[in-house]
């Protein structure tokens, strides 16, 4: 084991931050999960991160954090937003400053739970142009919010330099590959485990997956 702290997962109930749990299962002593409600198109969203925290018995905190919706809706929480990519832009999955809040909410509550480590499925390589996911801002913001709350947080980013197969890869050897496969929700329709198919973040999902798989099981990849 890692050590005998704390550590506060930043918890979506989606393959990347799932797979981010069951590594800080394996590193933390204590681990706890906060998951933040914005309104998501899918309540299913924070059910399913709610069924798993309690199947990996670990304490899941729901904060609410509505007024995102109230500042900048998006296709994320309204319905009558399609979910697109214009060539070269932000899909409109983006919400300016989401992960700042975030990270600086969980900060809060991982201090008064006594935790000072934060872990975030954030991640620069599959870089959809989120700003606040790059390395740069995460370890920006580390030293803000140590300033801040004159406390010693450390800002974990597993994922930060994996591509998608990787993270499954990672799954894997952390025995999680069913578990995460099976019971994550990435899909923007609401679909658990391997989704609609069709919408981006399934076909990113799937494009993962079967990289992952190919080069597990050994056949070349053409
Ligand atoms: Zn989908």
């Amino acid at each position: 084991m890692f050590n005998n702290e704390k550590a506060v997962v930043v918890f979506s109930g989606g393959q990347d931050s799932t797979t981010c749990l069951f590594w800080a299962k394996e590193r933390f002593a204590e681990v706890e999960a906060v998951t933040f409600n914005y309104g998501q198109r899918h309540k299913l969203e924070i059910d399913c991160a709610a069924d798993i925290a309690r199947e990996l018995d670990v304490p899941h905190t729901v904060l609410d954090m509505s007024l995102l919706n109230q500042l900048a809706p998006n296709a994320l929480t309204r319905s009558d937003i399609d979910i697109t990519q214009e060539e070269g832009g932000l899909p409109s999955t983006f919400v300016d400053g989401r992960n700042l809040l975030f990270l600086s909410f969980a900060a809060v509550l991982a201090k008064q739970k006594g935790a000072k480590h934060i872990i975030t499925g954030v991640c620069e390589t599959d870089f959809s142009g989120y700003p606040d996911c790059r390395d740069s801002f995460i370890k920006s913001l580390n030293v803000t919010l140590n300033l801040s709350m004159d406390y010693p947080f450390v800002i974990h980013t597993p994922l930060m330099w994996l591509n998608k197969a990787e993270t499954w890869e990672l799954a894997d050897e952390l025995n999680a590959f069913e578990y995460v496969r099976s019971k994550t929700l990435t899909c923007y329709n609401g679909i658990m485990g391997d989704g609609c198919g069709e919408c981006p973040a399934c076909k990113l999902r799937k494009a993962g997956l079967d990289q992952y798989i190919a080069k597990r099981d050994g056949v070349s990849h053409v």
